[in-house]
């Protein structure tokens, strides 16, 4: 591990000011320390953010929740609010990483946790993420796990996070505070897709961290869940995944929310499945024909165009366990 500075932060103040001077924020650190141990990241300041007041979940003025970036994945999954509202957001977290993990890693860090591309991981390997114009050894690498939407010629990574699934499926906003103050941004235009610049992957701008991520009011009764595909039942990533949110009136699908995970290099919303849904009755046959077109777009590698059809499957099946119907 290369020498480093640490300091903590005891206001958003001071925040800031390291923020400002080229510091590396880090809160409950399950994603940065394990990059810094492998020496694909080497920051030389990390400015601890952990004791700022972004511990608390509330409900907005518009009926939505708002999540404070550091609560931790676990207590936002056990949430009473998230658990009864978006269920899509407590399965979506209870289904990442470890117990341990989840009780340590915290709502902002985990929307800003990197690619697990083991190339990435590789200081020996060519990578464009990790070391701008050097190329991408996943492209003609083993490429079974990698995006096959989002992708470029730079970069075929996936996004790891499940929450950031739900998030995207609920189109979220992301609010941020920096040295020009605080400002919102849709979920939707917070991760970046790679183009020719993949070590960008946020749309953040210097100084700047995550202070809350605000899910919307959405028409109740809401039916939402997860469903996570993955060669091992627990501590994996997806090989697919599918959030899905419905809300039905009078037996007719008024709104449809639907992101698919494990397939793009962000997480990867679905408007054409969700036009597909809408002012429909469920039905297996609708199932069907909306969940085909899931993958529409996509560009598989050599490996992995199998979750062209996998994918297709998640959709489907979660689009059945929430909606009912067939
Ligand atoms: Fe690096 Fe992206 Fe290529 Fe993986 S897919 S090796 S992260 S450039």
């Amino acid at each position: 591990m290369h020498p480093f500075s640490y300091t903590r932060a005891s206001d958003t103040r001071q925040a800031l000011n390291a923020g400002r001077a080229g510091g590396r924020y880090i809160a409950g650190g399950t994603t940065l320390v394990d990059l810094m141990r492998e020496t694909v990241e080497h920051p030389e300041t990390l400015v601890d953010i952990s004791a700022l007041p972004l511990r608390e979940i509330t409900v907005t003025e518009r009926g939505g929740l708002r999540i404070g970036a550091l609560v931790s994945m676990a207590e936002t999954a056990a949430d009473r609010k998230v658990r009864s509202t978006y269920p899509v957001v407590s399965e979506a977290l209870e289904l990442s990483a470890s117990a341990q993990l989840r009780n340590m890693a915290t709502i902002g860090g985990n929307i800003m946790q990197r690619t697990r591309c083991t190339y990435f991981r590789d200081v020996t390997a060519a990578c464009n993420k990790r070391e701008p114009g050097s190329g991408c050894a996943a492209r003609d690498g083993v490429n079974r796990t990698h995006a096959i939407l989002g992708t470029s010629e730079s970069c075929v990574a996936t996004h790891p996070s499940d929450a950031a699934v739900a998030f995207a499926a609920l189109e979220a906003t992301v609010h941020l505070l920096g040295p020009a103050g605080e400002r919102s941004i849709p979920f939707a235009d917070f991760l970046l897709r790679p183009g020719d610049t993949p070590h960008r992957e946020q749309a953040l701008r210097q100084g700047e961290f995550i202070t809350a991520v605000e899910l919307p009011a959405l028409p109740r009764p809401l039916r939402s869940g997860y469903l996570k595909v993955r060669d091992r039942q627990s501590y994996e990533f997806a090989l697919t995944s599918a959030a899905v949110a419905l809300h039905l009136r009078n037996g007719v699908i008024r709104e449809a929310k639907v992101a698919a995970g494990g397939v793009g290099t962000v997480p990867w919303k679905l408007p054409a499945v969700e036009q597909h849904l809408i002012g429909e009755r469920p039905s297996a046959a609708l199932w069907t024909e909306a969940a085909a077109r899931a993958a529409d777009g996509a560009r598989p590698l050599r490996h992995n165009r199998f979750k062209i059809e996998l994918l297709k499957r998640t959709v489907e099946r979660q689009l059945r366990i929430v909606g009912g119907g067939a």
